[in-house]
């Protein structure tokens, strides 16, 4: 158990501490699930990534009440490092290096099964996007085109390869 600390405020809205800091003792970090106490104060929490995020997308993600039915439904969620459902959490707690920092928007494959089942309405798959771009919008690369080997793009198709590039680099 965390030690209790002073509410928070994020976005007009005011949490109290423990309602903060339990469900989120549990990331998984580079495929590994494990417990990560993880301090949420005032000073963590980035307003802008929030505000970002939620433009982006144009979605409410305050709207999000921790179902987990987006996980469920989605068909990589078994590849994925952390569920859809804490993305949705640590972007409301405004937790960019973390959220920019998992993999998981970019092994989202944008189905669109989350947002067809989610109870609250949110199209969770415009909020990956919003995370993906805005990882990619510092400069990150999750491949090298040029390392691409030749095998591989004399078999793909070239739309797949296409679409591949401008999911996964800047
Ligand atoms: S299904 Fe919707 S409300 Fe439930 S955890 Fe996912 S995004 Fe949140
Ligand atoms: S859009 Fe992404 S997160 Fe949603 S169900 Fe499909 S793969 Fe999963």
């Amino acid at each position: 158990m965390l030690p209790e600390t002073a509410p928070v405020r994020a976005c007009g809205l005011v949490y109290p501490a423990r309602a903060l800091t339990e469900p989120l003792c549990f990331l998984n970090v580079k495929g590994k699930r494990k417990n990560m106490p993880i301090e949420i104060s005032e000073k963590t929490i980035k307003h802008e990534f929030i505000e970002k995020v939620s433009q982006l997308s144009g979605q409410d993600i305050f709207k999000c009440f921790q179902c987990g039915t987006c996980g469920g439904a989605c068909p990589m969620s078994g590849q994925m490092e952390t569920l859809p459902r804490r993305i949705m959490r640590m972007a409301q707690l405004g937790m960019e290096e973390n959220v920019s920092g998992s993999e998981t928007s970019f092994t989202c494959a944008s189905c669109h099964t989350c947002s067809a089942n989610c109870p609250r309405g949110i199209d969770l798959a415009r909020v990956m996007e919003a995370v993906r771009l805005l990882t990619l919008r510092k400069n990150v690369n999750k491949i090298n085109p040029s390392k691409v080997p030749a095998e591989t793009v004399r078999e793909l198709p070239q739309i797949a390869l296409v679409s591949c590039f401008r999911k996964l680099t800047s």
